[in-house]
């Protein structure tokens, strides 16, 4: 099965496949196309980011749906509205030879009422984040008792940020007898509750070891006191010269702070959080995705399952306080095959945490010292 003909695609998706330079299906998508493509079953999927979960349920979903009717046929569940737009946008370009089929993003912080109007002209997909669904649902905007497929796609994320009430609610409107297909990166408790209590006896197919890193990701760790975190920061840009990197902090201000001292101190950066309005953060991300922007702070939250090819760094500015978001934050680098460093700038009271970290990724850190002024310079 490692040719896309073999897996079952049709003609329109082969051709947008071979547009997009696809040559051979990820393992993800070799393990379910098939599956999806023949029968009308429940599945749970479970796959590192950037093993191509999209395309996995994408294909499959873009072929059964029924594109000279108008109904909506298909919902996916993302967590945050950056995944819905990168998801949809995706989607659009797989069935760009599709013709009638109409995707429609639909998510928090933007007009309910444009949203609304694009639902009326005829959506057969509808890619949502839980909140606004419910929201639209609610309102009688949005009505899924036709669906055929729902996907929960991230589904760990999902719960984690606490969107199971939503979820549930969503999928009560819902016809019984629709498929369901799951998608995560990780198995909690909470993701096999929905799948026992939503899903009628869902075929699985795992990629990989469970809660693993990627191995194509490099893992570092810099001690420093916690007072000189932001000069160990800046002769780690400095060291790397061509750096294409997430640098995560904790908090909203933090991530804030350090944003705005990069930038005066000269170096391309940009900030990613909550605060910032949607306007402000699409231009972000834009620029992020040119490489107009060379280090982009983020929150967890906002940078949630962001697929930037090429991501070079991936710069742990403190840890985050759930050691598991650590495998997320360490996926934005080394997809798609493509090697990629981790770097931790961590105190020595934290280092503790670094053994915890190795257990769940099951990848031993390499101990690294900050670049002195003399190295850098050498450069
Ligand atoms: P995930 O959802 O598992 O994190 P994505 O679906 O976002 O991963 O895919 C990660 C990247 O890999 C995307 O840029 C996507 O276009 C690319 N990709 C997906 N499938 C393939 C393939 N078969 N060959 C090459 N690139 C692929
Ligand atoms: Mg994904």
């Amino acid at each position: 099965m490692n040719s896309f003909e073999a897996l079952g695609l049709n003609e329109a998706l082969l051709q947008a496949v071979s547009d997009l330079g696809f040559e051979t299906p990820s393992e993800v998508q070799q393990k379910t196309i098939p599956i999806l493509l023949e029968d009308d079953t429940d599945l749970v999927a479970l796959a590192q980011t950037g093993t191509g979960k999209t395309a996995a349920f994408g294909f499959p979903l873009i072929q059964k749906i029924e594109s000279e009717s108008r109904t909506t046929q298909g919902v996916i569940l993302s967590p945050t509205r950056e995944l819905c737009l990168q998801i949809t946008n995706e989607m659009q370009l797989y069935s760009k030879y599709v013709k009638g089929l109409n995707i429609v993003a639909i998510y928090g912080g933007a007009s309910i009422t444009e949203q609304a109007k694009q639902i009326k002209r005829g959506a057969q997909i509808i890619v949502a984040t839980p909140g606004r669904m419910k929201d639209m649902i609610g309102r009688g905007l949005i009505d899924l008792s036709k669906i055929e497929y729902c996907i929960l796609d991230e589904a760990d994320e999902m719960l984690n940020m606490g969107f199971y009430e939503d979820i549930k609610d969503i999928l009560s409107t819902t016809p019984e007898e629709k498929s369901t297909w799951l998608f995560s990166a990780t198995m909690p408790k909470e993701v096999a509750v929905i799948a026992k209590k939503f899903m009628h006896q869902p075929k699985e197919v795992t990629v990989g070891a469970r809660n693993t890193g990627v191995d194509t990701v490099q893992h570092e760790y810099y001690v420093v006191s916690g007072r000189d975190r932001y000069e160990a920061l800046k002769r780690l840009a400095d060291a790397n010269p061509g750096i294409f990197s997430v640098v995560f902090c904790r908090t909203k201000r933090d991530t804030q702070k350090v944003a705005e001292k990069l930038i005066e101190d000269g170096y391309n950066a940009g900030a990613l959080h909550g605060d910032l309005s949607q306007n402000q953060r699409d231009l972000v991300m834009n620029s992020f995705r040119k490489n107009q922007i060379q280090m982009l702070v983020a929150t967890d939250v906002a940078a949630r399952g962001i697929d930037v090819d090429d991501i070079s760094h991936v710069i742990n500015y403190q840890l985050p306080d759930e050691i598991e978001t650590y495998t997320h934050r360490s996926g934005r680098t080394g997809r798609a095959g493509k090697s990629g460093i981790s770097m931790v700038i961590i105190t020595r009271s934290e280092l503790r945490k670094i053994k915890t970290i190795e257990n769940i990724i099951k990848q031993k850190f390499e101990a690294k010292k900050i670049p002195s002024g003399m190295e850098i310079c050498e450069i």
